[in-house]
């Protein structure tokens, strides 16, 4: 890729608080530092999102190195003015994956899924944001004013991407206040995840320079809906053919898709701290906000933890090739690697273990009592970040699949990143938070 006018290059990682951090190099070094990368010290990662430093088993020692990955390499900014950014990975000076290091996880999840089963993922993360302090008007969901205050940056914004591996597929004004949609084309394996980073970073870059400010934190007022991040997942084999769907079941799901389904809902208590790590993640996930409050798999119901998406083909080939699920229990606080990598190790055990998933809901679980609902194997998620970090701290298999010191770190960095929120009231915490993703 040609580096335009840029004389930097910035090596990023997507850390464990769910933000880039990262260290640039001139242009004129990329040969030698796409090799040896740029120095990276060990307790950055117990920075918390808030910039305190949670407690860290490497205090002042260490060092290792952040790695560009020239395939993950795009320039943000316009042509002519444009910075160099290559997404990395953080190893041992020896070139070795750092146990901490979450686009790691994530390539050591999608291995393991194809070494089991020859699949590999093809997935899209679907993304919600708002604008800062934008005025409110009324009656604008999905509507054309509110698209057309966005145009000029969305157009802008599409451009970018158009020149990056991630790939624009649609824009809309969402439901909420100054609440807007954009996703964007499947990719294989790692690219998917990079793509989420990628796609964030231009976002809030893009329109600061149209003087607009975007936040995809969670959410932003307690009493409004939230932001999510839906992570559309379809597998394909070697040779790129469809693995995800299978006629002969009811609702079109291959064995491999129905147990990866299984493997998720089986392990989401155990995950959702990874994949919704905010205090204020959990007002999201509350029912009659279109998001995630129980354990079950929705056909085509926006309030399911995994819902089997539509397809709107009509011959067999196309439609196998379509077919796909989302998993909505995401938000962007989380970093798209870490969310990637738990979903990918739970649906690998599911696989593994030939674990069934519920049978497909199409009803409103919040009117089912709690009797009713354990009856159909399926129960409220966490509701407190604390209760997350709880369950994954007593989780065999987020251990055996991250490492205990993993676990250990993370639930090191949560806790400093709780302390800061202390004494706050909801709308003060959703205030923090808005500012930070
Ligand atoms: N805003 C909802 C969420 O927090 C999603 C709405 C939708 O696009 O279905 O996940
Ligand atoms: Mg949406």
């Amino acid at each position: 890729m040609s580096s335009g006018e840029s004389k930097l290059v910035f090596v990023a990682t997507s850390d464990i608080a769910g933000l880039v951090r990262g260290k640039s190099f001139p242009v004129s070094e990329w040969n030698k530092r796409s090799v040896r990368g740029v120095g990276w010290t060990p307790t950055n990662v117990q920075i918390t999102c808030f910039d305190t430093i949670a407690e860290s088993p490497f205090g002042s020692l260490g060092d290792l190195a952040l790695v560009p990955d020239a395939q993950a390499r795009f320039q943000m900014g316009d042509p002519g003015k444009a910075l160099d950014v290559a997404l990395g990975d953080i190893q041992s000076l020896e070139g070795e994956p750092w146990d901490f290091c979450t686009r790691s996880h994530a390539k050591r999840a999608l291995s393991a899924l194809h070494k089991l089963s020859g699949a590999t993922v093809l997935s899209a993360f679907e993304h919600e944001f708002q604008l800062k302090d934008a005025p409110v008007r009324a009656g604008d969901s999905f509507g054309l004013k509110g698209f057309r205050d966005g145009q000029a940056w969305a157009e802008a914004l599409i451009a970018e991407l158009e020149r990056t591996s991630c790939k624009p597929d649609t824009f809309m004004k969402e439901y909420g206040p100054s609440q807007y949609e954009i996703t964007n084309k499947p990719a294989i394996g790692i690219t998917s995840a990079d793509n989420a980073v990628i796609l964030r970073i231009l976002t809030d870059d893009v329109l600061r320079r149209f003087g607009v400010n975007s936040s995809f934190s969670p959410i932003l007022d307690p009493g409004s809906v939230g932001n999510g991040v839906h992570i559309h997942f379809s597998f394909v084999d070697d040779q790129t053919n469809p693995l995800t769907h299978d006629a002969a079941d009811p609702h079109g799901m291959s064995g491999l898709t129905r147990h990866f389904i299984g493997g998720i809902l089986k392990y989401l208590d155990q995950i959702m701290a990874l994949l919704a790590p905010a205090e204020i993640s959990y007002l999201r996930l509350t029912p009659h906000r279109w998001s995630a409050a129980f354990n079950n798999l929705g056909y085509r119901d926006r309030e399911a933890s995994v819902r089997i998406c539509p397809v709107s083909s009509q011959d067999s080939e196309a439609i196998a090739r379509q077919y796909n699920f989302e998993v909505r229990a995401v938000d962007a606080a989380a970093s798209p690697y870490l969310a990637y990598a738990a979903l990918v190790f739970a649906g690998t055990q599911g696989i593994r273990d030939s674990v069934e998933p519920p049978s497909p809901t199409q009803e409103d679980l919040s009117l089912l009592g709690q009797e009713d609902l354990a009856e159909r194997g399926f129960h409220r998620l966490p509701q407190s970040l604390g209760d997350a970090l709880q369950v994954m701290d007593k989780s065999e298999a987020v251990r055996s699949w991250f490492g205990d010191d993993f676990v250990n770190v993370y639930l090191d960095h949560k806790k400093q990143e709780m302390n800061k929120l202390e004494g706050l009231d909801w709308q003060e915490k959703c205030n923090l938070y808005k500012e930070v993703y």
